[in-house]
């Protein structure tokens, strides 16, 4: 039985988007070329998600389809993989749509990026290239059957039964990160991963090849980790897919501190995924550059382990309490609190934190200082008064420091 989504495409896309497919679609009419909605885009028409990106496959060459695209109407090629034949054009609408040429992929070394090959290959062949059933999906743009579902792996039925099923069992030797991809859509959509998936993820896991590159595995548990669901990164220890990264994982943390600092408002949302990756990396010898990490995220989990090992100092004055994370990212700072339940990093982030001394060399200057090194010597006196609560005003500062200088000129 053919299926069309006609219905869905109406009702899931906005005009700017419907706009832009037509005009690729006729495009492809003149050109003679069969484009096709394909992964992502389709499974989610089918769960009648929200419809983010959209990635139309050119069974052809898609930089040339895009080059076209750009001659006949106002668009414009603003990304294009050459080697990958792929090209991302924004419509006059300011719509993007990724186009891909279709392709087959080779796994000379497993886990290694694969090799493309065989471009502008028939659909078929594009599609068992992909990761799961439900991402085989593609949709007929071109010709007289628009809209019909193209489903060469019974994604549809996968969809039906929220299942995750690869395509084939060396699967997850070709690409480890599948691993990871598999529990996202588990978690996204509320899916199970399919009896025999579920088995050869416990395989691979038990016997890791160490050799392949973590940068893929990394970017998609950046997108793992920024589910917004409870016990996500349990799942992550329950499944033992941290072995991918890390030998050692904090094996549980106290989710109510990590919500508690994010109700205070005092990390950046979007930082919220490396902490899940800290919690993996920090008790282990993090792989720098196998994780590409950046000069920020060594940063953040060095001074972690800093503050741990600190851990047992008594923190009971402000002063020490300033000293110790002042110079710290806040986020290192939260991070020790989530795994520590340390006090006084609260104090320090909601309070400490804020004060600040408010006079500045210009006024002791016009207090009838010579400007010297003794400036700042002053300027962390008024900072400890400051930090035991006391001279909360400019003028309470400027006082300070007139009888401080009385007392040195006597
Ligand atoms: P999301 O909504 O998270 O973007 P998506 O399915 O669109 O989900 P993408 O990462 O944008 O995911 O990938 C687009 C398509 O490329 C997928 O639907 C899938 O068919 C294929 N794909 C992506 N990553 C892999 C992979 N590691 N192995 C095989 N196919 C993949």
């Amino acid at each position: 039985m053919s299926i069309f989504l006609n219905n869905e495409f109406d009702c899931m896309l906005t005009d700017e988007m419907k706009n832009a497919i037509y005009q690729a679609i006729s495009q492809s009419e003149k050109a003679k070329i069969n484009i096709y909605l394909i992964g992502g885009i389709v499974r989610d028409l089918i769960l009648k998600n929200q419809i983010k990106d959209i990635d139309i496959a050119v069974e052809g060459d898609a930089v040339c389809f895009a080059e076209k695209l750009v001659q006949h109407l106002n668009c414009e090629i603003i990304s294009a993989q050459e080697n990958l034949r792929t090209a991302k054009v924004k419509f006059p609408s300011g719509i993007e749509i990724d186009f891909a040429s279709t392709r087959e992929e080779q796994y000379l070394d497993s886990g290694m990026l694969p090799v493309a090959c065989n471009f502008g290959c028939e659909l078929e062949k594009d599609v068992k290239r992909r990761d799961f059933t439900i991402n085989t999906l593609a949709l007929i743009l071109t010709g007289d059957e628009k809209f019909k579902l193209i489903d060469y792996f019974d994604g549809y039925g996968d969809i039906s039964n929220k299942q995750i099923k690869i395509l084939h069992d060396k699967s997850f030797i070709d690409d480890p990160s599948r691993i990871i991809r598999a529990l996202k859509f588990k978690k996204r959509f509320d899916f199970e991963i399919e009896q025999n998936t579920s088995s050869l993820i416990d395989e691979y896991l038990n016997n890791i090849n160490k050799n392949m590159p973590l940068e893929r595995i990394k970017n998609e548990l950046r997108q793992y980790f920024s589910i917004k669901k409870q016990n996500i990164y349990g799942e992550v220890i329950k499944t033992r897919a941290y072995k991918l990264i890390s030998d050692n994982p904090v094996q549980d943390f106290n989710y109510s501190r990590l919500l508690e600092i994010t109700d205070y408002e005092l990390i950046d949302e979007k930082d919220i995924w490396f902490i899940f990756i800290c919690l993996l990396l920090v008790n282990d010898n993090y792989h720098k550059e196998k994780l590409n990490m950046t000069a920020f995220e060594i940063k953040v989990l060095d001074e972690v382990n800093e503050l741990l090992s600190e851990k047992n100092i008594k923190l009971n004055d402000n002063e020490r309490i300033y000293k110790l994370y002042i110079n710290k990212i806040d986020l290192s700072v939260a991070i020790f609190y989530i795994l520590t339940g340390e006090k006084s990093v609260i104090k320090f982030l909601t309070a400490l934190k804020q004060i600040k001394v408010l006079i500045t060399g210009k006024d002791l200057i016009n207090l009838g200082f010579i400007p010297s090194k003794y400036f700042s010597e002053l300027f962390d006196k008024i900072l400890k008064e400051k930090l035991k609560g006391k001279l909360t005003k400019k003028e309470d500062e400027i006082k300070f420091v007139q009888k401080f200088l009385k007392k040195q000129s006597r």
